[in-house]
Formats: C-alpha cells, sequence, structure tokens
C-alpha cells in the first residue's frame, strides 16, 4: 500500500474521533445516515470485489467467512459494538473500556488484512481502501464517544483514538512481511476478515432504532448511494 493509503487510513478515524468532540448532539441523526452510508458501501464492496477473489483462492472459503463472522461476534461481546458505530450515553467502567480496546484493537486489524500487499486483491484495492477508511469513520466517531461519556478528558481521548488509528495501519505492515510466505495463510485470514466486515456491515443496516427495522427515505437514499457507489468501483 501507498503512503497516502496509510495517511487515509490514519485520518478516517481521527476525522470521526474529531467530529464526536466537537459535533452538536443535534447532528446525531446525521450520523447515523454517514453510518448507513458507510454500511451499505463496505457490504457491497465485500460482495463485489472481495467475495469472488476469496473464493478462487481456497474452497473452503466459506468456512474461513463464518469462523470471521463468528468471531466478530465475540469481539462484540467486549466492544458492545463500538466497530459497527454503536454506543450508549451511560458511563461506562473502565473494565468495560479496557475490554472494548481490546475487541476493538482486534477488529481492527481485520480491518487492514486484506489491504497488505499481496497479489489475490491487487485489483480491488482502491475501492477495497476507501470501504474500509470509510467504515473507520462512525468506529473512530463512537469510541472517541464511549471515552466522553465515561468522562475521560479531551486529551485522553484524542490520544486513545490516535494510538487506536494506528492498529489498521499496523496490521497491514504486519501482513506485508509474512505476505512474502505465500498465499496459503492469507487464504485463510482474507476470507476470516471478509466474515467480520460481513458482521459489521449488515448489523450497521439491519439494526435500526426503532428495533421495527423501520428505516425512513433518508437512511433508504444512504443504503442505496452506499452500494450504488461501490458499484462504480467495478
Ligand atoms: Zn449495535
Ligand atoms: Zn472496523
Amino acid at each position: 500500500m501507498q503512503a497516502w493509503g496509510f495517511f487515509l487510513l490514519i485520518m478516517a478515524p481521527l476525522i470521526g474521533g474529531a467530529a464526536a468532540i466537537f459535533m452538536k448532539k443535534s447532528s446525531l441523526e446525521n450520523y447515523k445516515l454517514v453510518l448507513s452510508f458507510s454500511g451499505a458501501f463496505l457490504f457491497s464492496v465485500s460482495l463485489i470485489h472481495l467475495f469472488p477473489v476469496v473464493f478462487d483462492n481456497n474452497e473452503n472459503a466459506g468456512i474461513y467467512v463464518l469462523a470471521g463472522f463468528f468471531i466478530q461476534v465475540l469481539l462484540e461481546q467486549l466492544t458492545h459494538g463500538i466497530e459497527h458505530g454503536h454506543f450508549h450515553q451511560h458511563q461506562e467502567h473502565h473494565k468495560y473500556i479496557f475490554g472494548l480496546l481490546m475487541g476493538l484493537t482486534i477488529h481492527s486489524f481485520f480491518d487492514g488484512i486484506p489491504l497488505s500487499d499481496f497479489k489475490m486483491l491487487e485489483q480491488s484495492h482502491h475501492s477495497l481502501l476507501f470501504g474500509i477508511s470509510i467504515h473507520k469513520i462512525p468506529e473512530g466517531f463512537a469510541l472517541a464517544s464511549v471515552l466522553l461519556f465515561s468522562n475521560y478528558k479531551k486529551l485522553t481521548v484524542v490520544f486513545i483514538v490516535l494510538l487506536f488509528s494506528f492498529a489498521a495501519p499496523a496490521a497491514v505492515l504486519l501482513s506485508n512481511t509474512f505476505s512474502a510466505a505465500g498465499n496459503g495463510l492469507f487464504s485463510i485470514i482474507v476470507p476470516m476478515a471478509v466474515g467480520s466486515f460481513l458482521h459489521v456491515s449488515t448489523t450497521i443496516l439491519f439494526e435500526s432504532e426503532s428495533k421495527q427495522h423501520f428505516f425512513g427515505w433518508k437512511k433508504i437514499i444512504a443504503i442505496l448511494l452506499g452500494a450504488g457507489i461501490s458499484l462504480l468501483t467495478i
């Protein structure tokens, strides 16, 4: 991945974090639209770009996609859904925050792996990078919000979000060093990352506040835009 890619990947959660610090509560509805857009985009990019490659390289890819999906279910027990932009406005315990950061960092590692420089995903690199970066904006936003609601100082929040923003790029660098060893490991780990994307993106789409799966036309437009723009990347 080129330098601007790393820059984008680091900036995305920082932009989200900054928005959480400076945004008025009244713009929360717009936030949900950004969230829906990012979910639809990531979902479409996974299906259009990642699925074909993953199943081409490993006939058992389905098993690994499933494994990644359920690992994400487990991670969510730690993060309470921060990675899909979910946060609650009550005070969290410090023990919870530690688990949250751990779960989120592991998740972010998965986010970065498909972006490493290995052959099989070369062609769809840009759309993947955009899809994953856009998804990291609400991630940074939700993380900063939870920390702010838990009464952490702004400076501490900035520091933690900054640290967090390096998790995915670190995964890219780490898997770059492993990618020299061949495609074997990647034909297992990338499907697992895809499984986690499936979980995160579909949760965003179907988790509506009303609990009645009622979307509203603004959200439907945001979703159609996300899917539509990803179609342009073919
Ligand atoms: Zn949620
Ligand atoms: Zn993520």
